[in-house]
């Protein structure tokens, strides 16, 4: 209730530019934003196709709008029959009653591999590299101006060997926003989930002098006060160190 409940959904703005990364539950909500400044295209980046990064697609109302262009990208599934084949299944009978042809928006699909690099706008750069995750992922690294943030999720990390593709994608970077779904003792039960720990997430910004370390994609099974007492502890732990929640705006400057 207090951290949030919705499923990830990142909106970045960068300049008069906004887009978004992921496309969970958090997504319906994000629509009335995109419609109140009339957001008239938008990018909208994926980081993988698991159900909690695409279930909110179906209810991004933008996409319905004839006079919107909204270009849809991912990293994993150039090989795999590509992204718009996995988001028209989502919205197949009798999963969905709409189907994805019902979007008249002006949608383009566009599949790359995770670790290459593209411009969204003339002044947003992105950068990516693949994780480490069952069906595969990727990590973005926004650059715009001067400054940077980086999208981590989701991702398993190796007990004492650094993701070396993560360090070199995050290294300098203003934020990181990490997945953090188990804590410490929680991980060895869950080796091969595809998640990380705050801790590890930590030790990854560290090495690579990045200002702040975003906590996220927190286990539903943690409760309010669970998060109270890890938001102590993360703090503690290091100043750079804080808990995500639902509609939290950070300012890089
Ligand atoms: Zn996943
Ligand atoms: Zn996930």
């Amino acid at each position: 209730m207090k951290y949030g409940g919705n499923t990830s959904c990142i909106e970045v703005q960068a300049g008069e530019h906004t887009f978004v990364m992921d496309a969970g539950t958090g997504i319906r909500n994000f629509s009335k934003v995109i419609l109140e400044r009339d957001v008239r295209k938008t990018y909208l980046l994926l980081t993988h196709t698991h159900w909690d990064h695409i279930n909110g697609f179906p209810f991004f109302i933008p996409a319905y709008d004839p006079k919107r262009s909204i270009t849809i990208r991912a990293g994993h599934l150039k090989h795999q029959g590509g992204v718009q084949n996995v988001l028209s299944t989502q919205m197949h009978n009798p999963m969905f009653p709409v189907p994805l042809e019902a979007m008249q928006a002006n949608l383009s699909f566009e599949d790359f591999e995770a670790g290459e690099d593209f411009k969204l706008f003339d002044d947003v750069q992105i950068r990516t590299t693949p994780l480490n995750h069952p069906n595969g992922a990727t990590a973005y690294r926004v650059e715009h101006k001067g400054k940077s943030v980086v999208y981590v999720t989701d991702t398993e990390h190796i007990p004492g060997k650094p993701d070396q593709n993560i360090l070199a994608l995050i290294e300098g970077a203003d934020m990181v926003i990490y997945d953090c779904t188990y804590t410490e003792d929680e991980f060895p039960e869950k080796i091969g989930w595809g998640h990380s720990t705050w801790n590890e997430g930590m030790r990854l910004c560290q090495a690579a002098n990045v200002k702040k370390h975003a906590i996220f994609h927190h286990d539903p099974e943690h409760t309010d006060d669970f998060m109270d007492a890890m938001s102590e502890e993360v703090t503690k732990a290091w100043s750079g160190n804080f808990i995500c929640r639902e509609n939290m705006e950070i300012i890089l400057d």
